[in-house]
C-alpha cells in the first residue's frame, strides 16, 4: 500500500497539487523506501529511493521513512 498525500508548494509552478508518495518494499534482506512528489499541474517529479543494498549510503543513519522533500514521516 503507497501513502500519498497532497502536500502543495510545487517549486515549479507553485501550484498546491503536488501529491508526495510514500513507497515500502521488503524482501528477505533487502528494504526499499522510495518517496516521490508530483505536481499534478506541471508534471513536475521529485524521487528518492533508499535501498538497504545501496554501498554509497548508510542506510541505518538515513531517516528513510522520512520524506527529504517535505519531512513529513511515511506510514507503511
Ligand atoms: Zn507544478
Ligand atoms: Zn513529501
Amino acid at each position: 500500500m503507497a501513502d500519498i498525500q497532497t502536500v502543495g508548494g510545487c517549486k515549479k509552478c507553485g501550484s498546491d497539487a503536488v501529491t508526495c508518495k510514500y513507497n515500502y518494499f521488503e524482501q528477505g534482506d533487502l528494504e526499499i523506501h522510495s518517496w516521490e512528489h508530483k505536481c499534478i499541474d506541471c508534471g513536475h517529479r521529485l524521487t528518492t529511493a533508499y535501498r538497504s543494498d545501496d554501498e554509497d549510503i548508510d542506510f541505518a543513519a538515513e531517516q528513510v521513512n522520512q520524506c527529504p522533500y517535505c519531512q513529513r514521516i511515511g506510514t507503511k
